[in-house]
């Protein structure tokens, strides 16, 4: 029997294709050419997986519209910003053709008893990754290019949202020479993930997704003792204070919450502003929130597409119905009539900090703001969720940046800038946020074996 994962157009509700299940037999025949696919990959110098780099950065650069046009019909997001995620994408392989050699290069100890150890980066074999659909490609890109560049080789079981972006990723390294084995796409259910972990070649898993996602994978990783990434939820603070350029702090503040119509793991989800200049932060914020368009993602004058699935704005309305029945405030915030899965950009206030609904991170477009009468206030309102991914703090005091970086329980504190991940620098999260890094050598590192090498 065939089964289908079936992918629906949230702008439109209209199915757009049924992609054909994998069964056993054709997991089996993906893993079998992983292996032996990264016998070969292991062995080829590092000019050589730089040079497939960039052929990749090329491909992705040719059939920039092609695979931005298709993850906005999956997943709804405009497709400027999918096109600039695709150049995103090109920059990243760039970053590691041009940069990676340097990061394997062998460490080196002396050693007192006489002697030297040297630390040698060894490739390791078939990674799984496991990704959501907010950034169809850049999510694969972290993973992807630091898999090539290690010598590893990588498979992917993508959100079932967004298959169709899935399968052109694999036409991309098609493209750009990839020889076989290098990058599977696997068109499973979340039902076969366990078996794929389970597997003797498949030496280690990354995940970004929720919590949930990243329990089951890790719990199964953990069973098989196979390492595991976690890049899960986040509600980031957005803090602001006195000393702020306050104008420049709503703009991004905006910005932060209602990019990807509000469904990305880092940005500003929690603006947590001092009580002086509360009043004036809130209105302006609101009357900017209430000027977002959300409509048509192919219209170049749109804010926001429409939500990335019908299921994903009942979650969040959901959300917003606890919110106020816990007695707070909401501005905006509705679903919008038609047959998409619209939803306009909303504000929430009188939020208890300490209820339930402060620890939950809202993946839609509607900001929580609160109120703090000092720097120890927002930081103590910050930190007060179970997440730990990204921050950004907005203030002129060198004092408070100092405390803001030491203090937040975050992987990533942006100060006076709006909080995204770049190909150079480390990106991972803390607490429920997930543990190990991506970018930068330390996601390069993450699935290698640093063997150490005792010499005379
Ligand atoms: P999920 O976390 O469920 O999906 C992410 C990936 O994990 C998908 O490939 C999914 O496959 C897979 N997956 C889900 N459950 C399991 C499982 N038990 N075992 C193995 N793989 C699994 O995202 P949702 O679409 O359900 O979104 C729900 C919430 O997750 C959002 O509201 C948001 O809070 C958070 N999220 C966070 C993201 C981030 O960037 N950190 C990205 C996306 C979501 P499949 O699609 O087939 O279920």
């Amino acid at each position: 029997e065939i089964f289908m994962i079936t992918t629906v157009n949230p702008a439109t509700g209209e199915t757009l294709a049924d992609h054909e299940e994998l069964d056993g037999a054709g997991i089996e025949e993906r893993l079998a050419r992983a292996a032996s696919g990264w016998r070969g990959w292991r062995e080829t110098p590092l000019e050589e997986r730089a040079g497939l780099l960039l052929r990749l950065a090329g491909a992705y650069e040719a059939h920039k519209e092609r695979l931005a046009r298709q993850c906005t019909l999956e997943m709804g997001k405009t497709l400027k910003s999918a096109i600039a995620e695709v150049e995103k994408c090109a920059a990243a392989f760039r970053h590691y053709a041009d940069n990676g050699p340097a990061m394997l290069e062998p460490l080196r100890w002396d050693l007192a008893g006489g002697g030297v150890a040297e630390g040698r980066w060894l490739a390791q074999g078939p990674v799984l990754a496991v990704m959501p659909w907010n950034f169809p490609y850049w999510q694969v890109a972290r993973f992807l290019a630091p898999t090539i560049m290690a010598g590893n080789v990588g498979l992917l079981k993508h959100a079932s949202s967004v298959q169709g972006s899935a399968r052109l990723i694999e036409e991309m390294m098609g493209e750009a020479g990839a020889p076989p084995g290098l990058f599977q796409n696997l068109p499973i259910k979340s039902g076969a993930v366990n078996g794929v972990i389970a597997d003797d070649r498949v030496v280690a898993v990354t995940v970004t997704g929720s919590e949930g996602a990243g329990q089951a994978v890790a719990e199964q990783a953990g069973k098989c003792l196979k390492k595991v990434v976690l890049e899960l939820g986040g509600s980031d603070p957005f803090i602001v204070m006195p000393s702020a350029d306050l104008d420049e702090a709503v703009k991004q503040a905006v910005t932060a919450r209602i990019q990807n119509t509000g469904q990305s793991c880092i940005c500003g989800k929690r603006m947590i502003v001092h009580a002086d200049i509360y009043d004036a932060f809130l209105d302006r914020f609101t009357v900017a929130m209430g000027e977002v368009t959300a409509g048509d993602p192919f219209d170049e004058a749109t804010d926001m597409g429409p939500m990335s699935s019908f299921e994903q704005r009942d979650t969040v309305l959901g959300q917003l119905a606890m919110a106020k029945a816990e007695g707070a405030d909401l501005t905006g915030g509705a679903a919008l009539p038609g047959e998409g899965a619209y939803m306009g950009a909303g504000v929430l206030t009188g939020v208890d900090p300490d209820g339930p609904m402060a620890r939950e991170e809202i993946f839609g477009p509607v900001a929580m703001v609160f109120r703090a009468a000092d720097i120890d206030e927002a930081i103590r309102i910050a930190n007060a969720t179970p997440f730990g991914l990204g921050s950004s703090v907005w203030t002129n005091d060198e004092g408070e940046k100092e405390r803001f970086v030491r203090d937040i329980e975050a992987g990533m504190t942006a100060v006076n800038r709006f909080l995204a991940s770049a190909p150079e620098a480390p990106f991972g999260g803390i607490k429920r946020s997930g543990h190990g890094r991506e970018l930068a050598r330390f996601g390069l590192h993450e699935f290698m074996n640093l063997k150490t090498v005792l010499l005379n």
